[in-house]
């Protein structure tokens, strides 16, 4: 059995480790970085970016670089999340045939699960690289407050991306196992995870080895980009203000804004002020406009107060749910990068009462903690032979309650939300009118009483039920929660005891035919990939051959025979052609002939 990697997919950054000879290792990729941006972006023909690469060209191809899939991932087109990033993504965004979200780029059209795929396809390279070894298996990371939609759109990039994905966990429960990981611990922790996109606060019980998730809550779609655009705005508003531009209304101008925002941002965690300067970042009748201004940690902290109050608020909630006081929280535990900011270290300490736990490394946590419970799943699948990774036993919760909508418009809880997973839960279901032979379910899920303000996870239909009296019929529909915390629904009906057939008819996900479609066309990426790689190897061979054909022209200049640099000449002539074009076929065929022409011009002809 080969190693297994854990992968933090982030919303701006991504980071993989793995543990070995028992100790988790994060992985720098090829530039020496342990996070690689959670960027794709495409050039014309259809090459695709990844990471770092990726995200320098942003600013010149705004149009054809995707980030920041994660806040849109398992959502419905017409959310007023997906509403905001339309407004302010610069590239293409459209409503997929699930009422879900597709972006278009390079000429190409893509689901979310599909861009996932790429970051994850060139992380596992990463982890590959190192290790020397293919790698197969993972264990993916994922907000604590993401939903099954969202979840399920993880899982489909996993598999996309060629991966056998374990388990899908918590990001914040990662952490806390990479926190509490082989240490004798009996504590109660809490785990305050403000990344790029996402916010989730969870508590925990660890105790011998047992991590036991009491209550977690979140918002995904509050992070960091939050922060910036607070800054972008205000930029982009001074600017108007001052030169009577909308620089918003420019793609790249926009691009630049976000990156010097995210710059001064970061900045402004060390410095108590930075100048931004943006030159020629307009045209006027009057000439180039240039932008400059400087903004101060205090102007920053009154533009993000809200932001970093949401949080807190959230964390109250997450207190009382667990039904413990600020009291009871022996460590406070920082995760993601938003944390630097030196305001928000300060409010949660505040809040809690105590100093932040230091030492743990807020952007490599989660990986780290993905790749201890990778191992710990390995070893006690057994076949590896390996020493058993020390007993761990994790017990998450399922975020939200799940249940299904009611006559009148509510929503009925089958679920309760914090409710340790992997979890299951039965409701009868019978019929309204005589002889009814179907029942539509609808399940969702959420904290809101009417079912209208919750998130339709599915329209489930029980059909072929036997014709009978109304009330008389009952089946019992059953819904699961596994330890991924990904729902499914089956159905039995109790009179006969046979399975009832279910047919989901509304889901914002990919059918299964549909990723089987993209895990090939991935597939065909991946062999593409590797034969353009073949034919630059064999260009770059026939070039110095060639180069060497010419070195050697040039060093008995006139002693030849004419008709032999002719011939020569003409060969090299057509070589080159070969290698602009790229045809692997005469590369070769050239390739072969060469050494024989040098042969002959060496011993003159
Ligand atoms: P994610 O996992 O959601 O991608 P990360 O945990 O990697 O997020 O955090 C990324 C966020 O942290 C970005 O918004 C980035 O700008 C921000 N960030 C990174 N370093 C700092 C810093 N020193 N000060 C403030 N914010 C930072
Ligand atoms: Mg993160």
């Amino acid at each position: 059995m080969g190693k297994v990697i854990g992968i933090d997919l982030g919303t701006t950054y991504s980071c993989v480790a793995v543990v070995e000879d028992g100790q988790p290792k994060v992985i720098p990729n090829k530039g020496g970085y342990k996070t690689t941006p959670s960027v794709v972006a495409f050039e014309e023909g259809g090459r695709r970016l990844v990471g770092q690469l990726a995200k320098r060209q942003m600013v010149t191809n705004p149009k054809n670089t995707i980030y920041a899939t994660k806040r849109l991932i398992g959502r419905k087109f017409d959310s007023p999340e997906v509403k905001k990033a339309l407004a302010s993504y610069p590239y293409e965004i459209f409503e997929g045939p699930h009422s879900d979200v597709r972006v278009r780029a390079g000429g190409q059209e893509f689901s979310l699960p599909e861009i996932g795929a790429m970051v994850l396809q060139e992380m596992r390279r990463v982890a590959e690289e190192y290790l020397g070894e293919p790698v197969k298996e993972a264990v993916v990371t994922v907000p604590a407050y993401f939903n099954d939609g969202q979840r399920q759109g993880t899982k489909d990039a996993g598999r996309i991306a060629g991966l056998d994905v374990l388990r899908i966990i918590n990001e914040p429960t990662a952490a806390a196992l990479a926190y509490g990981y082989g240490k004798k611990l009996d504590e109660t922790v809490a785990i305050y995870d403000l990344g790029g996109g996402t916010f989730d606060i969870s508590v925990l019980e660890i105790s011998e080895g047992v991590f036991e998730v009491i209550s977690t809550a979140g918002d995904t779609y509050l992070g960091g980009d939050d922060f910036d655009d607070r800054i972008i705005d205000y930029l982009a508003e001074s600017f108007q203000q001052n030169e009577g531009v909308n620089l918003r209304r420019d793609k790249m101008a926009l691009q630049r804004l976000k990156d010097a925002a995210e710059k001064a941002k970061i900045e402004l965690s060390s410095a108590l002020q930075t100048e931004i300067n943006l030159p020629f970042i307009a045209m006027s009748d009057k000439g180039p406009l240039h932008l400059n201004l400087s903004l101060t940690r205090q102007k920053l902290e009154e533009l993000t107060a809200d932001l970093v109050e949401r949080t807190l608020s959230i964390c109250t909630k997450t207190l009382e749910a667990a039904g413990l006081t600020k009291e009871d929280i022996d460590e406070v535990i920082l995760v993601g990068g938003q944390t630097r900011m030196p305001r928000v270290q300060e409010v949660v300490q505040k809040f809690f009462n105590r100093p932040p736990r230091k030492g743990v490394h807020p952007d490599e946590v989660v990986a780290v903690g993905a790749a201890i419970q990778g191992h710990a799943l390995s070893a006690a699948a057994g076949a590896g032979g390996e020493e058993r990774a020390e007993d761990l036993l994790l017990l998450d919760v399922t975020p939200m309650g799940l249940g299904i909508a009611t006559f009148g418009g509510f929503f009925t809880r089958v679920i309760e939300r914090n409710t340790t997973i992997p979890t299951h839960a039965s409701h009868i279901f019978t019929t309204a009118a005589d002889n009814q032979a179907s029942v539509k379910i609808h399940v969702l899920q959420g904290e809101s009483d009417r079912a209208a303000d919750n998130e339709l996870l599915g329209e489930f239909m029980l059909t072929g039920i036997r014709p009978a009296k109304r009330g008389e019929p009952e089946v019992e529909v059953t819904f699961d929660i596994d330890s991924d915390g990904i729902v499914s629904v089956s159905a039995k009906d109790l009179d006969t005891g046979q399975e009832q057939s279910i047919t989901v008819t509304a889901s914002s996900g990919l059918t299964d035919q549909e990723v089987q479609w993209m895990v090939d066309a991935s597939k065909n990426y991946e062999v593409e990939l590797k034969s353009r790689s073949e034919v630059e190897k064999a260009c770059n061979r026939l070039e110095g051959l060639l180069l060497q054909v010419e070195r050697e022209l040039h060093a008995r200049d006139k002693g030849l025979e004419k008709s032999l640099v002719q011939e020569a000449q003409s060969l090299l002539k057509k070589a080159r052609q070969a290698i602009e074009f790229g045809d692997l076929q005469e590369i070769k065929k050239y390739t072969h002939q060469v050494p024989d022409l040098i042969k002959r011009i060496g011993a003159g002809g």
